[in-house]
């Protein structure tokens, strides 16, 4: 008994650390999360469903119907909000051209809306944070583009709480850009998305983040399941390349670090920051691109080398998705405003804006980390480049068993870009590296290559 006291005494000493999760709070963070509004919500979610179909490739010249007066609602609506935040919010149009494929039998002209909030810090400007929700609808085929798509979950969900965050967010400061978009063409094929990351990448853009929003507005599940207090969180570990693996990759998976792609670690950090500030909720982060044959607006940004996830309500009910409108046996189909929970919209729109708000808070996640491994010892070193942000406060590195999902131990250390553990083996625990400035706000962790 004795033995083992010591023993749990001296691990804690030799570790000297803290547990993640209780770093401070950021109070404009907690403002956001106060002025997130479940009636704001509904109504931009039941004006979407107004537009009759939202099809893609539906009528877009009408002022009432179809996804034109839809996306031109939306564009009136972030102009709107730009005006409330004394024009912080810059509001663009971007349109292209679809090329004929399998859901787009002639070329169609798309439309991506997109609010962007620039960075109030010029280190951290070009650093871009992406949140998104589809704003196209359908029924059951997936060509029929004039049937009344109502789309309220899917993705009207994720659209209203993209437009109620732009709100919010856009009256305050934040380090790093902030895009909120809504893009039309995934029900065809991820169309706008993906346009917009193949833009992004051309440009050499730094999407540090994006979080995709699809399906987030039910409590209720096909079963009678009820639950408002989890949302799915998809991460990816290791993307599945075709042909050749490329050598990052291959470092990752040669040194066990399958599951700390920077989508994971983006993950592990919406977790711990959002459950901080959204009491009640439980982010439930799932290791796995999206659901089974199924998939969303953040794999083309996965596919483009950025780190993108998506959040989904916990249990769907697929009588309510991608159905035609009617009454069987009783049982009513449709994606209809009167299945959502506009209460757990609101929530999940809070767990995005409180991750999307400590991310733009934060410092750059570091750069150029390194694990020194040419000589063999028990003891590790990491070194990686200084950040540059004049309110870089200095460093944290944490740690978790190998089997861990989340990490587990925290050391602060100063604005070095060295440091030593004498007595913890890199060959027995994952290690990460985050960024901290002077107000508390920390950066995800970056996982360490190999330095040879
Ligand atoms: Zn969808």
């Amino acid at each position: 008994m004795r033995v083992f006291v010591v023993l749990l005494l001296l691990v804690s000493l030799s570790f000297a650390a803290e547990k993640p999760n209780e770093s401070k709070t950021n109070p404009q963070i907690a403002e956001v999360v106060k002025e997130i509004s479940a009636k704001n919500i509904e109504a931009i979610d039941r004006k979407l469903v107004s537009f009759g179909t939202r099809h893609t490739l539906s009528d877009a010249t009408s002022e009432t119907r179809g996804i034109g007066a839809a996306r031109r609602w939306i564009q009136s609506e972030f102009e709107r909000y730009s005006k409330e935040s004394g024009g912080r919010l810059q509001v663009t149009m971007d349109e292209f051209t679809a090329q004929p494929g399998p859901r787009v039998p002639a070329p169609a002209q798309l439309v991506n809306v997109v609010a962007t909030l620039p960075g109030a810090q010029p280190e951290s400007r070009d650093r871009i944070y992406v949140v998104s929700g589809h704003y196209d609808s359908r029924v059951t085929d997936i060509m029929n583009s004039t049937a009344d798509a109502p789309g309220a979950n899917d993705d009207g969900s994720g659209t209203s709480a993209v437009m109620e965050m732009a709100r919010v967010m856009s009256k305050y400061n934040w380090d790093a850009t902030i895009v909120f978009m809504a893009v039309p063409g995934e029900e065809q094929g991820l169309l706008g998305s993906t346009h917009w990351a193949q833009m992004a990448k051309e440009k050499n853009w730094n999407i540090a983040g994006m979080l995709d929003n699809d399906i987030i507005g039910s409590s209720h599940g096909d079963d009678g399941t009820v639950d408002d207090k989890h949302v799915r969180l998809f991460a990816e570990g290791v993307p599945p390349v075709k042909g050749e693996m490329p050598d990052a990759l291959r470092t990752l998976v040669q040194t066990g670090g399958e599951n700390d792609s920077t989508a994971r670690e983006l993950a592990r950090f919406i977790k711990t920051t959002a459950e901080k500030y959204v009491s009640g909720m439980t982010v439930n982060v799932i290791y796995r691109r999206d659901r089974y044959l199924r998939g969303g607006d953040h794999s083309p940004f996965l596919d483009a080398g950025f780190p993108a996830v998506r959040f989904t309500e916990p249990n769907e009910d697929f009588r309510h998705q991608h159905q035609d409108l009617r009454e069987e046996h009783g049982v009513k189909y449709g994606d209809l405003p009167e299945f959502c929970d506009y209460n757990y919209i609101a929530q999940v729109a809070r767990i995005n804006a409180v991750a999307l708000g400590a991310l733009a808070s934060a410092p750059a996640a570091p750069q150029d980390v390194k694990v020194a491994t040419k000589e063999l010892t028990n003891s590790t070193t990491f070194q990686w480049r200084a950040n540059t942000e004049p309110d870089l406060a200095g460093y944290e590195i944490v740690w978790r068993d190998t089997t861990a999902p989340f990490w587990e131990h925290i050391q602060n250390i100063d604005n070095v870009t060295q440091y030593t553990f004498p007595k913890l083996s890199k060959d027995n625990v994952l290690f990460g590296v985050c960024a901290v400035d002077k107000d508390g706000n920390v950066s995800p962790a970056v996982y360490p290559a190999p330095l040879r």
